[in-house]
């Protein structure tokens, strides 16, 4: 009997161990995780922290018995080594576990910059259930919070901190909000959003350090400037959790470097995830794309080839839509400028309106937009689908809202 491995109870550990066993009834299959709780959503942890759901409602099956019915034994417990010849992992209480297939989906962990005082407790972290207990249990109704860092996670998590009344401010080492997913017209556009609604917004400043002053903590800038806040919430980017495969001879760059099946360099070990740097699926090269709807079509595809059911996943496909404090925007594949490609470009300041379009050659390569949710999924369809827009390209870059004609008139019949 094949004996499956899953490091990771995410929902890529989740999706891959509910996939193996469709594909492979008689296996035995183990889903190791280190945290204490009941496998669970991290994108859930905004709404536990606003009160719209509770603890349980973060979590990833609702059913007590799902994972007992299926046979898929849960083990709470850490990796700590993996022996790739000898088949094995060990565990950080000292047991040793052998697999014929493994997969890795650790996914990973917040940084914690070297800035003096990092380790204060005030200073926390919003990526674990422990995480947003420590919150909901020390940053009180009206508390001055300051959050550092205004990537992805740390736009969505701006209203359960802003919530209860709480003071937030936010600084940002980036010339603007959101720098590694919008341009300077959107990331504008949305720290003017924050700011109207109460949020304090720095950019282009970074923390230098943190001392204590009584109950309070005093947060330096670098250029000068002081802040007493109560709490400060580290939003400054995640690591993958690869530290445990020194040695094991499987191979990373930033995270686990893998194939189309994605599997790694090493025959039976696959991974999935926010750990796995795949293949982007437009430029070919290696990305880190760490959102959910990635980690759990990757757990499907490693799933399948561990059960012996050739699949691929045709390049991982970098696209984020994200909402800040009920503005919604989205990124979408090459949105960056570059020579030889043409852009589109509507925008309505007041209306907090804005859609940007880049082609290359008739392809639209990338977007990047605010508002504008009615064309999310053509965006998606028309980039990922790599439709040729022949003269509707044109049209496109007179009108940019012409979308979904383009789609139904080109990406339809290319599908
Ligand atoms: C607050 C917040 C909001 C988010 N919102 C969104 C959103 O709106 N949209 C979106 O697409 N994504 C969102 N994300 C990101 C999303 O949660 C991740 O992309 C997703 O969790 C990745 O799933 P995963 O299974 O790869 O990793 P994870 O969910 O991180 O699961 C990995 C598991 O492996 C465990 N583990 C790690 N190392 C070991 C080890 N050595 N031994 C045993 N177990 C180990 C970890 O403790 C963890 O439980 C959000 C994240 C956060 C924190």
């Amino acid at each position: 009997m094949r004996q499956h491995l899953i490091v990771g109870n995410g929902p890529a550990g989740v999706v891959a161990a509910e996939t193996l066993r469709r594909a492979d009834p008689q296996a035995e299959i183990t889903l190791i995780g280190d945290e204490p709780e009941p496998p669970y959503s991290r994108m859930a942890i905004p709404y536990l922290l606003t009160g719209k759901i509770g603890e349980a409602g973060t979590y990833l099956r609702k059913d007590a018995d799902h994972f007992a019915r299926l046979r898929i034994s849960l083990l709470e417990a850490r990796v700590s080594a993996l022996d790739s010849a000898q088949h094995t992992l060990t565990l950080a209480d000292g047991r040793v576990l052998a697999w014929d297939q493994l997969l890795l989906a650790t996914g990973s962990r917040p940084l914690r910059p070297p800035i003096p005082g990092i380790d204060l407790p005030q200073v926390l972290s919003c990526w674990t259930l422990a995480d947003a207990r420590a919150i909901a249990d020390t940053v009180g109704a009206g508390a001055r919070v300051l959050q550092m860092g205004a990537g992805f996670i740390g736009c969505i998590i701006l209203e359960s901190l802003a919530a209860h009344g709480r003071r937030l401010s936010v600084v940002e080492m980036g010339d603007r909000m959101v720098p590694r997913m919008l341009d300077a017209v959107a990331g504008g556009m949305i720290r003017r959003w924050c700011e109207s609604k109460g949020v304090q917004v720095r950019t282009g400043r970074r923390v230098v350090s943190i001392t204590a002053a009584g109950n309070a903590l005093l947060v330096k800038l670098d250029d000068g400037e002081s802040l007493e806040v109560d709490a400060l919430i580290n939003a400054t980017g995640v690591k993958p959790n690869i530290d445990f495969l020194a040695g094991s001879g499987v191979a990373v760059d930033t995270g686990i470097l893998v194939d189309d099946s994605m599997q790694t360099n090493i025959a039976g070990i696959y991974a999935a995830g926010d750990v796995a740097e795949a293949v982007e699926f437009a430029t070919g090269r290696r990305v880190v794309n760490a959102i959910q709807p990635d980690a759990v079509e990757q757990a499907r595809v490693a799933a399948l080839n561990m059960a012996g059911q050739a699949a691929t996943l045709p390049g991982t496909f970098v696209f984020n839509v994200l909402d800040t404090l009920g503005l919604i925007s989205a990124s979408f594949g090459q949105w960056h400028d570059a020579p030889g490609r043409q852009t589109a470009q509507l925008l309505d300041e007041t209306a907090y309106r804005y859609l940007r379009l880049v082609f290359d050659g008739d392809r639209l390569v990338g977007s990047n937009s605010i508002g504008h949710t009615e064309h999310i999924g053509v965006l998606r369809g028309l980039i990922q689908g790599r439709v040729r827009l022949g003269e509707w390209q044109e049209r496109l870059l007179a009108n940019p809202t012409l979308l979904s004609e383009a789609y139904l008139a080109r990406g339809l019949a290319a599908a």
